[in-house]
């Protein structure tokens, strides 16, 4: 697809723009119930099953708002460096008509958010940068109109009730983005984060996390900003970052060939990786927002405050930096391995375990993810524990086994369960760092070698790793590599 954006304007032409970039982002909230009622969240249930009156938008049916979709809320707001919003916060009708909005308004909230005023920061090119976070704010979801399959789907559209009034957060970003890649490292990292705090799952297929960009273009130098449009339908990362490419670069166009980006709303079509426009803003939406009658303001005291603070775990970025700092990995690995919560757990116990952190880093995210991701499995399903990977590490630190052996080792870990002391035993692999017995094989190697031993001599030290190889051969690798190098250095002169 960046052919797509590319065929649009050169490079050169591109590279004289700057590209300025806000995300809405909605994120499903975890909650068992939904936000106003008592009706289940639970995905995948026959149509029109999870409803009442409250959901359904019945008459005389009145709100009544969930604490769990509350706190977690406030938890994701001070995950995003937030101000909780005092005294109160308030919730406002959003009205429109829709089929699958059988209220005939949203239940979110407007002027006076939950929180306001935080900031995320990422990663990008080994720069660190801070995304202005605007607003954190409750709202209830709508339902969904199905369009497809069913046998009279070419005259009718179906509605699918049971996502009404499920609990979501819509996160607002300052625009502060500069590149496609700056929005996908910030949803990268808003993801992460909120899957930290146990808010949501953020599962993208499921519409647990939607996004929108708002996307305008400057020539590189000027302070002011452009006219935005602002794109939806971004359901994956991989969407996110194609169509934003694409968007950017069709407003430089635009602007090249003379003409005015118009502030409009457009979908983007994965299929041709282009953005389509949908509506401009005369068309726009007059949601005639007030405030929602049927519940009260929302007011978290200092008591319900500190308690959800103090329930926070630690956050990625801190996770990251005391990865750096404990136990020596580089800015990179401790990226990688702090990328799910159940990775850095598994990564901590087994850190723990042994003497080298930074050895154990390299098994984990080398071979075992390697691994793991060949059998399609997760950390968690892991058949060798961080505690045996801790062993695996130790024997080779204290030079009980070479690197060449453990790695021998490690899949038959992996596929038995077993330890790494367990099938040493049973297999007879343990080192040999028995000089008698070393010194004997080497005679052999160099016995049988002698045109090499007259290189070697005569200034080849390259020859030198010909050797280590044979006598690893005739030992299966079991050989102390060390001991070796040694041996034949003085056997050699
Ligand atoms: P609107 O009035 O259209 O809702 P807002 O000012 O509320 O616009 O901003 C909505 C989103 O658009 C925010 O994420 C914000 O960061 C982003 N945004 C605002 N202006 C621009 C711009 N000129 N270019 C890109 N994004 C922008
Ligand atoms: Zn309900
Ligand atoms: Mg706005």
């Amino acid at each position: 697809m960046a052919s797509t954006a590319s065929a649009l304007v050169p490079p050169e032409v591109l590279a004289r723009y700057e590209a300025v970039i806000g995300l809405e982002v909605h994120v499903q909230l975890a909650t068992r119930t939904k936000i106003f009622c008592a009706c289940p969240t639970s995905f995948g249930a026959p149509p029109n099953t999870n409803v009442c009156p409250v959901c359904l938008g019945l008459p005389g049916a009145l709100p009544v708002l969930n604490r769990q979709a509350v706190e977690m809320a406030v938890k994701a707001a001070l995950a995003l460096n937030c101000t909780i919003r005092r005294p109160y916060s308030q919730f406002a009708r959003k009205n429109y008509f829709y089929p699958d909005l059988p209220k005939g308004y949203q239940i979110s909230q407007y002027d006076k958010p939950l929180a306001e005023h935080g900031w995320l920061e990422i990663l990008v090119d080994g720069k660190r940068k801070r995304i202005g976070v605007t607003r954190v704010h409750l709202e209830d979801d709508a339902g969904k109109s199905l369009h497809e399959g069913f046998r009279d789907s070419d005259r009718f559209t179906y509605v699918d009730l049971n996502r009404c009034g499920t609990p979501l957060i819509e996160i607002v970003s300052e625009p502060d983005m500069r590149s496609a890649d700056e929005a996908y490292a910030y949803l990268n990292e808003l993801k992460l984060v909120m899957q930290y705090v146990e808010v949501s799952s953020c599962d993208m297929e499921k519409g647990h996390l939607r996004c929108d960009a708002n996307v305008s273009v400057r020539p590189r130098g000027r302070q002011t900003f452009g006219t935005k449009t602002e794109v939806k339908n971004l359901n994956s990362f991989r969407f996110l970052k194609q169509a934003l490419e694409y968007e950017i670069a069709r407003q430089v166009a635009v602007i090249e060939s003379g003409g005015v980006i118009t502030q409009e709303t457009r979908l983007y079509n994965p299929d041709t990786g282009e953005t389509v426009g949908m509506r401009t803003k005369e068309h726009a939406h007059d949601y005639r927002y007030f405030p929602e009658p049927d519940l009260l303001p929302l007011r978290i005291n200092d008591a319900w405050l500190e308690r959800i603070r103090a329930s926070m775990p630690e956050l990625p970025a801190q996770k990251r930096a005391r990865f750096v700092e404990q136990y020596g990995l580089r800015e990179y690995d401790a990226q990688v391995l702090t990328l799910t919560r159940a990775l850095s757990d598994y990564f901590e116990r087994a850190a723990a375990a042994s003497r080298d952190p930074r050895a154990v880093a390299n098994w984990v995210m080398g071979d075992l993810l390697g691994a793991l991701k060949a059998e399609g499995k997760e950390i968690t399903e892991s058949p060798v524990s961080p505690e045996q990977l801790a062993e695996l590490v130790d024997l080779i630190v204290g030079g009980e086994i070479s690197g060449k052996l453990a790695k021998e080792i490690f899949p038959k870990m992996l596929a038995t369960g077993e330890s790494a002391r367990t099938i040493i035993e049973r297999e007879g692999l343990r080192q040999i760092s028995d000089a008698e017995t070393l010194s004997r094989i080497i005679d052999e190697v160099l016995a049988a070698n002698p045109k090499q031993v007259e290189l070697y001599r005569g200034g080849k030290a390259g020859v030198m790793g010909f050797f280590v190889g044979q006598v690893m051969k005739a030992t299966r690798g079991q050989a102390n590599p060390q001991l070796v190098n040694q041996l034949l250095k003085e056997k050699l002169g």
